[in-house]
């Protein structure tokens, strides 16, 4: 995915089939296989479409983080003393906090044994 994905998504006609059965159910999960009963309002609706919208973008958030990770492999010079680093076959999980709650990553993760500290490699 390049940076410029983020200014446009265009999506396959899987990827919207896909969407739409997401929404369909995270809306039956909301309020029920009827939709939302006749006194609920509208800032009540937008308030649960804003939290699933959250949710997915911290579900997203995660799956193309742990993507991501996958493709460090190998090893890692140390940024400090450039010494060659095995990089971590099961990446630790730490939580970040993002704007749209926390999430667990799974980043990969090296030890330097000469300077005894962690770093991430870097691309
Ligand atoms: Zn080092």
């Amino acid at each position: 995915m390049s940076k410029d994905a983020r200014k446009q998504v265009n999506l396959t006609d899987d990827a919207r089939k896909k969407l739409a059965d997401c929404v369909a159910a995270l809306a039956s999960c909301g309020f029920g296989p009827e939709g939302p009963p006749l006194d609920t309002t509208f800032a009540e609706i937008e308030d649960f479409g804003h939290e699933m919208g959250r949710l997915l973008a911290r579900a997203l958030d995660e799956e193309l983080a742990h993507q991501h990770a996958a493709h460090f492999a190998g090893s890692a010079s140390c940024p400090r003393c450039l010494t060659e680093c095995p990089i971590a076959e099961h990446p630790k999980a730490r939580d970040v906090q993002t704007t749209d709650g926390d999430v667990s990553l799974h980043e990969p993760a090296c030890h330097c044994p000469v300077c005894n500290r962690d770093f991430f490699p870097s691309a």
